[in-house]
Protein backbone atom coordinates (compact mmCIF):
# COMPACT_ATOMS: atom_id res chain seq x y z
CA UNK A 1 0.00 0.00 0.00
CA UNK A 2 1.45 3.75 -0.51
CA UNK A 3 1.17 6.18 2.36
CA UNK A 4 -1.07 9.59 2.12
CA UNK A 5 -1.04 12.63 3.79
CA UNK A 6 -4.10 14.60 2.86
CA UNK A 7 -3.96 18.59 3.58
CA UNK A 8 -7.27 19.04 5.01
CA UNK A 9 -7.94 23.19 5.34
CA UNK A 10 -11.65 24.34 5.99
CA UNK A 11 -13.95 21.81 7.97
CA UNK A 12 -16.12 22.97 5.19
CA UNK A 13 -14.39 20.67 2.86
CA UNK A 14 -16.62 17.97 4.69
CA UNK A 15 -19.25 19.22 1.99
CA UNK A 16 -18.39 20.76 -0.24
CA UNK A 17 -17.40 19.24 -4.02
CA UNK A 18 -14.31 20.83 -5.12
CA UNK A 19 -11.24 20.34 -6.72
CA UNK A 20 -9.23 19.26 -3.60
CA UNK A 21 -11.68 16.70 -2.78
CA UNK A 22 -11.96 15.37 -6.39
CA UNK A 23 -8.57 15.00 -5.99
CA UNK A 24 -9.01 12.92 -2.64
CA UNK A 25 -11.36 10.73 -4.00
CA UNK A 26 -8.90 10.20 -7.16
CA UNK A 27 -6.39 8.79 -4.51
CA UNK A 28 -8.13 6.68 -3.08
CA UNK A 29 -9.25 4.81 -6.23
CA UNK A 30 -5.78 4.92 -7.48
CA UNK A 31 -5.00 2.49 -5.01
CA UNK A 32 -6.31 -0.84 -3.90
CA UNK A 33 -9.25 -1.20 -1.37
CA UNK A 34 -7.05 -1.47 1.89
CA UNK A 35 -7.69 -3.74 4.54
CA UNK A 36 -7.90 -0.86 7.49
CA UNK A 37 -6.77 2.85 7.73
CA UNK A 38 -4.39 4.34 10.18
CA UNK A 39 -5.14 7.92 10.66
CA UNK A 40 -3.33 10.07 12.33
CA UNK A 41 -4.52 13.51 12.27
CA UNK A 42 -3.48 17.05 13.25
CA UNK A 43 -6.94 17.21 15.52
CA UNK A 44 -5.96 14.45 17.94
CA UNK A 45 -2.88 16.74 19.43
CA UNK A 46 -2.11 15.85 23.11
CA UNK A 47 -0.52 14.55 26.14
CA UNK A 48 -0.17 10.99 25.02
CA UNK A 49 0.63 8.29 22.46
CA UNK A 50 -2.71 6.74 22.05
CA UNK A 51 -4.80 4.55 19.66
CA UNK A 52 -8.82 4.06 19.31
CA UNK A 53 -10.10 1.34 20.28
CA UNK A 54 -13.93 1.77 19.91
CA UNK A 55 -15.66 -0.83 18.12
CA UNK A 56 -17.59 1.89 16.77
CA UNK A 57 -15.49 4.95 16.41
CA UNK A 58 -18.27 8.47 16.81
CA UNK A 59 -17.75 11.07 14.59
CA UNK A 60 -16.38 13.83 16.50
CA UNK A 61 -17.13 17.10 15.15
CA UNK A 62 -14.10 19.48 17.33
CA UNK A 63 -14.95 23.20 15.65
CA UNK A 64 -17.43 25.75 16.25
CA UNK A 65 -19.33 28.56 14.24
CA UNK A 66 -20.32 26.39 11.17
CA UNK A 67 -23.58 25.53 9.38
CA UNK A 68 -26.10 22.84 11.34
CA UNK A 69 -24.95 20.29 8.57
CA UNK A 70 -21.90 19.70 9.00
CA UNK A 71 -22.57 19.10 12.52
CA UNK A 72 -25.38 16.67 11.25
CA UNK A 73 -22.38 14.71 9.47
CA UNK A 74 -21.46 11.29 10.66
CA UNK A 75 -18.91 8.93 9.52
CA UNK A 76 -19.72 5.38 10.72
CA UNK A 77 -16.82 3.28 9.48
CA UNK A 78 -16.15 0.74 11.92
CA UNK A 79 -12.73 0.39 14.57
CA UNK A 80 -10.11 -2.12 14.13
CA UNK A 81 -9.38 -3.81 17.17
CA UNK A 82 -6.14 -6.12 15.00
CA UNK A 83 -5.33 -2.74 13.96
CA UNK A 84 -4.86 -1.10 17.55
CA UNK A 85 -2.89 -4.40 18.93
CA UNK A 86 -1.15 -4.12 15.53
CA UNK A 87 -0.07 -0.63 16.23
CA UNK A 88 0.80 -0.79 19.63
CA UNK A 89 3.37 -3.86 19.43
CA UNK A 90 5.03 -2.10 16.07
CA UNK A 91 5.65 1.05 18.27
CA UNK A 92 6.84 -0.94 21.30
CA UNK A 93 8.99 0.03 23.59
CA UNK A 94 7.03 3.50 23.13
CA UNK A 95 4.11 3.21 25.36
CA UNK A 96 0.42 3.64 23.55
CA UNK A 97 -2.09 3.87 25.74
CA UNK A 98 -5.99 2.48 24.18
CA UNK A 99 -8.32 5.36 23.88
CA UNK A 100 -12.01 4.43 23.83
CA UNK A 101 -13.11 7.64 24.18
CA UNK A 102 -12.11 9.42 20.84
CA UNK A 103 -13.48 8.42 17.97
CA UNK A 104 -12.69 10.31 14.20
CA UNK A 105 -12.31 14.01 14.35
CA UNK A 106 -12.75 16.18 11.16
CA UNK A 107 -9.05 15.93 10.26
CA UNK A 108 -10.02 12.37 9.71
CA UNK A 109 -13.76 12.25 8.16
CA UNK A 110 -13.80 15.35 6.12
CA UNK A 111 -11.08 13.46 4.30
CA UNK A 112 -12.18 9.94 4.26
CA UNK A 113 -16.26 11.21 3.29
CA UNK A 114 -14.75 12.24 0.05
CA UNK A 115 -12.13 9.04 -0.23
CA UNK A 116 -13.89 6.08 1.50
CA UNK A 117 -17.43 7.77 1.08
CA UNK A 118 -19.22 4.39 1.62
CA UNK A 119 -17.51 4.28 5.55
CA UNK A 120 -16.78 0.50 5.34
CA UNK A 121 -12.93 0.53 5.41
CA UNK A 122 -12.46 0.16 8.99
CA UNK A 123 -10.44 2.87 10.92
CA UNK A 124 -7.99 3.40 13.91
CA UNK A 125 -6.63 6.71 14.77
CA UNK A 126 -3.36 7.35 16.25
CA UNK A 127 -2.64 10.46 18.73
CA UNK A 128 0.25 12.82 17.81
CA UNK A 129 2.16 13.18 21.36
CA UNK A 130 2.27 16.94 22.04
CA UNK A 131 5.24 16.36 24.76
CA UNK A 132 7.99 14.85 21.82
CA UNK A 133 9.99 16.24 19.70
CA UNK A 134 10.03 16.30 16.00
CA UNK A 135 12.33 13.43 15.31
CA UNK A 136 9.89 11.34 17.71
CA UNK A 137 7.34 11.74 15.17
CA UNK A 138 9.26 10.86 12.27
CA UNK A 139 10.57 7.67 14.06
CA UNK A 140 7.22 6.33 14.91
CA UNK A 141 6.45 6.86 11.17
CA UNK A 142 9.27 4.60 10.62
CA UNK A 143 8.38 2.18 13.02
CA UNK A 144 5.00 1.63 11.36
CA UNK A 145 5.98 1.21 8.00
CA UNK A 146 5.58 -2.78 8.09
CA UNK A 147 1.71 -1.58 7.88
CA UNK A 148 1.96 -1.50 4.44
CA UNK A 149 2.68 -4.77 3.45
CA UNK A 150 -0.32 -6.03 5.23
CA UNK A 151 -2.77 -3.90 3.20
CA UNK A 152 -3.09 -1.27 5.74
CA UNK A 153 -3.38 2.31 4.48
CA UNK A 154 -1.48 5.00 6.98
CA UNK A 155 -2.58 8.59 6.49
CA UNK A 156 -1.65 11.70 7.78
CA UNK A 157 -3.88 14.90 7.72
CA UNK A 158 -2.75 18.35 8.34
CA UNK A 159 -1.74 21.05 6.07
CA UNK A 160 1.94 21.72 5.46
CA UNK A 161 1.42 25.40 5.91
CA UNK A 162 -1.14 26.02 8.03
CA UNK A 163 -1.40 29.71 9.60
CA UNK A 164 -4.99 30.72 10.60
CA UNK A 165 -4.18 34.15 11.37
CA UNK A 166 -2.99 35.30 7.91
CA UNK A 167 -6.05 33.18 6.63
CA UNK A 168 -8.62 35.11 4.35
CA UNK A 169 -11.90 34.45 5.09
CA UNK A 170 -13.68 36.75 3.04
CA UNK A 171 -15.42 35.61 -0.52
CA UNK A 172 -12.50 37.24 -2.18
CA UNK A 173 -9.52 34.36 -2.61
CA UNK A 174 -7.13 35.71 -1.46
CA UNK A 175 -3.19 34.77 -3.63
CA UNK A 176 -0.95 33.05 -1.95
CA UNK A 177 1.06 34.66 0.33
CA UNK A 178 5.19 34.45 -0.79
CA UNK A 179 6.66 33.28 2.34
CA UNK A 180 4.07 29.95 2.16
CA UNK A 181 4.81 29.72 -1.72
CA UNK A 182 8.36 29.55 -0.94
CA UNK A 183 8.24 27.31 2.16
CA UNK A 184 5.86 24.92 0.30
CA UNK A 185 8.30 24.76 -2.49
CA UNK A 186 11.41 24.49 -0.27
CA UNK A 187 9.13 21.33 1.42
CA UNK A 188 8.58 19.58 -1.73
CA UNK A 189 11.89 19.76 -3.26
CA UNK A 190 13.43 18.35 0.50
CA UNK A 191 10.75 15.63 0.01
CA UNK A 192 12.10 15.13 -3.76
CA UNK A 193 15.52 14.90 -2.78
CA UNK A 194 14.71 12.18 -0.24
CA UNK A 195 15.97 14.14 2.57
CA UNK A 196 13.78 14.78 5.14
CA UNK A 197 16.01 15.73 7.80
CA UNK A 198 15.80 19.48 7.15
CA UNK A 199 11.87 19.07 7.32
CA UNK A 200 11.96 17.38 10.48
CA UNK A 201 14.07 20.38 11.98
CA UNK A 202 11.59 22.79 10.95
CA UNK A 203 11.85 24.72 14.32
CA UNK A 204 15.03 25.85 12.94
CA UNK A 205 14.53 26.85 9.32
CA UNK A 206 13.57 30.95 9.51
CA UNK A 207 10.97 33.11 8.90
CA UNK A 208 9.04 31.09 6.21
CA UNK A 209 8.57 28.10 8.37
CA UNK A 210 7.88 29.83 11.54
CA UNK A 211 4.97 31.41 9.44
CA UNK A 212 4.44 28.33 7.75
CA UNK A 213 4.06 26.21 10.82
CA UNK A 214 2.99 28.61 13.81
CA UNK A 215 1.84 25.05 15.69
CA UNK A 216 2.81 21.87 14.75
CA UNK A 217 0.03 19.85 14.83
CA UNK A 218 -0.85 20.28 11.58
CA UNK A 219 2.57 19.78 10.07
CA UNK A 220 3.52 16.57 12.23
CA UNK A 221 1.19 14.02 10.70
CA UNK A 222 3.45 14.63 7.34
CA UNK A 223 6.71 13.44 9.21
CA UNK A 224 4.46 10.34 9.81
CA UNK A 225 3.81 9.35 6.04
CA UNK A 226 7.82 10.45 5.54
CA UNK A 227 8.33 7.98 8.21
CA UNK A 228 6.92 5.07 5.77
CA UNK A 229 9.08 5.86 2.76
CA UNK A 230 11.00 2.66 1.81
CA UNK A 231 13.67 2.62 -0.21
CA UNK A 232 13.27 2.61 -4.19
CA UNK A 233 9.46 4.20 -3.36
CA UNK A 234 8.24 6.83 -5.66
CA UNK A 235 7.18 10.09 -3.87
CA UNK A 236 3.78 12.28 -5.81
CA UNK A 237 2.24 15.60 -4.56
CA UNK A 238 -1.13 14.30 -6.49
CA UNK A 239 -3.40 17.46 -4.96
CA UNK A 240 -2.06 21.05 -4.69
CA UNK A 241 -3.04 24.60 -4.51
CA UNK A 242 -3.75 27.05 -1.44
CA UNK A 243 -6.89 28.29 0.07
CA UNK A 244 -7.61 31.32 1.93
CA UNK A 245 -3.60 32.41 1.01
CA UNK A 246 -2.29 30.91 3.82
CA UNK A 247 -3.53 27.14 3.91
CA UNK A 248 -1.42 25.06 1.47
CA UNK A 249 -3.67 22.11 0.16
CA UNK A 250 -0.12 20.15 -1.19
CA UNK A 251 -0.96 16.43 -0.90
CA UNK A 252 1.79 13.83 -0.48
CA UNK A 253 1.72 10.17 -1.82
CA UNK A 254 4.48 7.71 -0.86
CA UNK A 255 4.64 4.69 -3.00
ZN1 LIG B 1 -7.31 21.17 10.60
Amino acid sequence: MPSMFFGHGNPMNALTQNKFTDGWRRMAASTRRPRAILAVSAHWYGPATAVTIAGAPRTIHDFGGFPADLFAVEYPAPGDDWLARRVRSLLEPCKVECDGEWGLDHGTWSVLRHAYPAADVPVVQLSINEAQPPSFHFALGRKLAPLRNEGVLVIGSGNIVHNLHAYGWGRHVPDPYDWAERFERFAKQSMLSGDYSRLIDYEHLGHDAQLSIPTPEHFLPLLYVLGTHGSGDALAFPVSGFDGGSISMLCVQVG
